[in-house]
């Protein structure tokens, strides 16, 4: 991880050098995870991103040839609607955000944006339509400023301290003596898990993108923030398609529909209540979530009472 994050801050100088404007974050982690597979098609189109839609097609992936991790996974996302995808860890939730992106090609079926098979477009303009937050985010050796007015160059200071805002982090950054012209990273001040996961959903916030994307968002937070940033989140996402994997149901009682993943394979869909009352996978996972929420509660107040 340490190399990886060595390799992003020397990439992410020289890119800064040459073509400040044009790249994008998220390009930089395809160059360097996959960085002979994936190119554009010849004579590529830029993706024709009005609304936003999503649609998975029977698809199937595997990172390599002797194990299928995605076996015929479909959905619809209709633009500004949300898609919510649960499951146990290995499932491949993360698998589908990659496709999405394009940092792997699916072996059959396809994936569509507005219509557009993704393989069909440049890359640029596919990443330019979707604002990813990750599970670990990795800043730039750089100021706090940079990180998050990173997802639209050029953006006015009001615009950038704004998206902090939204993503809890303005207070944070302003309490500190340099301010938004903290270094962070490697040789600057060191993050936690939290706050470098509110700095990446600020520069998603600032970068606007018609879809959004969160691989567990707001898994690095503790309680208290994780509640405030998905109120920030809604905000966002309203009119925004969303797909967003939790492994905290709590987080996706509201989504249009709800995907439940195992081993590749969608075994539930549908709304949150229709899911409870068929008493299924997913009524099982909400009950077990519910009981220790409520013994961790009971945990905290047994310690409070000490
Ligand atoms: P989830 O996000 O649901 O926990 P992932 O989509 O990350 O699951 O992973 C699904 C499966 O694919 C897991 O078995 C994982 O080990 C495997 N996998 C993930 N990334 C890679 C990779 N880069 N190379 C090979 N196997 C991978
Ligand atoms: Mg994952």
């Amino acid at each position: 991880l340490i190399q990886l994050y060595l390799q992003l801050n020397a990439l992410g100088f020289i890119y800064r050098e040459i073509k400040r404007s044009l790249i994008d974050m998220e390009e930089m982690f395809s160059l360097l995870a996959e960085p002979k597979e994936i190119s554009d098609a010849p004579g590529a189109p830029a993706l024709v991103a009005a609304d936003g839609g999503v649609v998975f097609e029977d698809v199937h992936f595997g990172y390599g040839p002797e194990r299928e991790i995605l076996k015929g996974v479909s959905f619809v996302v209709p633009p500004g609607k949300s898609l919510a995808i649960v499951g146990p860890s290995g499932a491949g939730k993360s698998t589908i955000s990659r496709l999405l992106f394009r940092f792997y090609d699916v072996s059959r079926g396809r994936v569509l944006i507005d219509g557009q098979d993704v393989r069909g477009v440049t890359q640029a303009s596919l990443r330019a339509a979707i604002g990813i937050v990750p599970q670990d985010t990795v800043l730039f050796n750089d100021t706090i400023y940079y990180n998050v007015a990173y997802g639209r160059p050029g953006a006015p200071r009001e615009e950038v301290e704004a998206a902090a805002r939204l993503a809890r982090i303005h207070d944070f950054v302003v309490s500190l003596p340099d301010g938004y012209d903290t270094r962070v990273g490697e040789r600057g001040l060191k993050l936690s898990g939290g706050e470098k996961q509110r700095v990446a959903i600020a520069r998603t916030i600032l970068k606007g993108p018609p879809i959004l994307l969160f691989d567990e968002a707001t898994s690095a937070l503790d309680t208290q923030t994780e509640r405030e940033i998905q109120i920030s989140l809604r905000e966002v996402a309203e009119n925004r398609t969303t797909l967003m994997i939790a492994h905290r149901l709590s987080t996706v009682v509201d989504a249009d529909e709800i995907l439940v993943l195992d081993k590749g394979r969608v075994v539930e869909r549908g709304r949150h209540a229709a899911l409870l009352a068929a008493g299924g996978i997913y009524a099982g996972m909400w009950r077990r979530q519910q009981e220790t929420a409520f013994l961790q509660a009971e945990l905290a107040q047994a310690m409070a009472e000490e």
